[in-house]
């Protein structure tokens, strides 16, 4: 079943390209960030040379591709985009590496994936735009050193703590994507109406914006869901009410929330009462991955202080309790 609130692309999100900003100008939010890229860039294009190697991390959905697409367009080269665990062989990568042109970016998505083996390639390649390649078997192989091209690596992860030291060594920059805003979501929601030439009252897309857990593709796929219904029910236009009613019946809860998050917070609260609890122990509670725990349900949780997280395990929060209408332990009435 794919879930509506879920950062990570699914199948049905192929609409995502034409919502894609295409310049560090369209791109929503993430100042701090436009901000650093816009000298970067500038200084690498003034000395004419490469960008540096660049790692985005952050949850999935929040714009690290569209980051990746947007610093090639303003450099103005090309991107080759692959992923880690695509790239399965060191083969793979020299080949891609020996055909790219000077100042190209090579984006790597999942780049904690890559292999050792072919993690072992890329820091030659990285540092000194040289592959080494092992040629021939056995006693008769030996090793040649090739120049590549000066190229820009970009790299994306979800926590930078999952990639090696010397991977991470070998960014000079590194940004964390932030959440977005309610007000910077309600923007893009708001851009995106416009260019699917979906009807939306300013309200509406706050409505959409709120419940969209500060991730883009979350509140573009809301969006759309949206649509639907308004369609159907209400002549098209997007207000308040009908994004409510909408969201309802999607099971998104006014705080972004659906089911699989409020299962995981009733687990915490009725069957480990409020936590400590591991997250393995959490993971086997609720049949989720350990990764989906931490990558995808967890970093919101945290951000709006609904969970915690303690050198024991994650423990529910007051505020948790509240937004789930269940009583605090020992604040029971007399
Ligand atoms: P990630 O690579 O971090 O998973 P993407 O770059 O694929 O996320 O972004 C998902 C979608 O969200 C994009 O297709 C784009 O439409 C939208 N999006 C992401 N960041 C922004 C932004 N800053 N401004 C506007 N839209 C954005």
């Amino acid at each position: 079943e794919e879930r509506l609130i879920d950062g990570a692309p699914t199948t049905t999100d192929n609409w995502d390209a034409a919502l894609r900003p295409k310049s560090l100008d369209e791109y929503v939010g993430q100042e701090k960030i436009r901000a650093n890229l816009k000298i970067y860039i500038q200084a690498a294009k003034a000395r004419n040379e490469s960008l540096d190697h660049v790692l985005l991390y952050g949850p999935p959905g929040l714009g690290k591709t569209t980051l990746a697409n947007i610093i090639a367009t303003e450099m103005g080269v090309n991107i080759r985009a692959t992923s880690g665990p695509v790239i399965e062989r060191p083969g793979d990568l020299a080949a891609m590496l020996t055909n790219i042109e000077e100042g190209d970016v090579l984006f790597i998505d999942e780049i904690h994936r890559l292999s050792p083996q072919v993690e072992e390639i890329l820091y030659p390649a990285m540092e000194d735009f040289q592959l080494d390649i092992v040629i021939g078997q056995g006693p008769a192989a030996r090793s040649i050193k090739m120049d590549i091209p000066r190229f820009t690596l970009i790299g994306a992860t979800t926590r930078a703590g999952l990639l090696t030291n010397p991977l991470r060594d070998r960014f000079g920059v590194i940004e964390r994507l932030e959440f977005y805003t309610h007000e910077q979501l309600a923007r893009i929601v708001s851009r995106s109406a416009s260019l699917l030439k979906i009807h939306t009252a300013a309200v509406g897309s706050m409505e959409i914006a709120k419940r969209s857990r500060g991730t883009p593709r979350i509140a573009n796929r809301l969006l759309r869901r949206v649509r639907d219904f308004a369609e159907i029910e209400h002549q098209g236009l997007i207000d308040q009410a009908v994004a409510d009613s909408s969201l309802k019946r999607l099971e998104v809860d006014h705080l972004g929330l659906d089911h699989q998050d409020r299962r995981l917070l009733f687990v915490i609260i009725d069957k480990y009462n409020g936590g400590p609890v591991g997250l393995d122990t959490l993971a086997a509670s609720i049949s989720e991955e350990r990764d989906t725990i931490e990558d995808v349900l967890e970093p919101y949780l945290l951000q709006e202080g609904l969970i915690a997280r303690t050198p024991r395990g994650r423990t529910a929060t007051p505020l948790a309790y509240a937004h789930l209408k269940r009583e605090l332990p020992g604040s029971a009435k007399q």
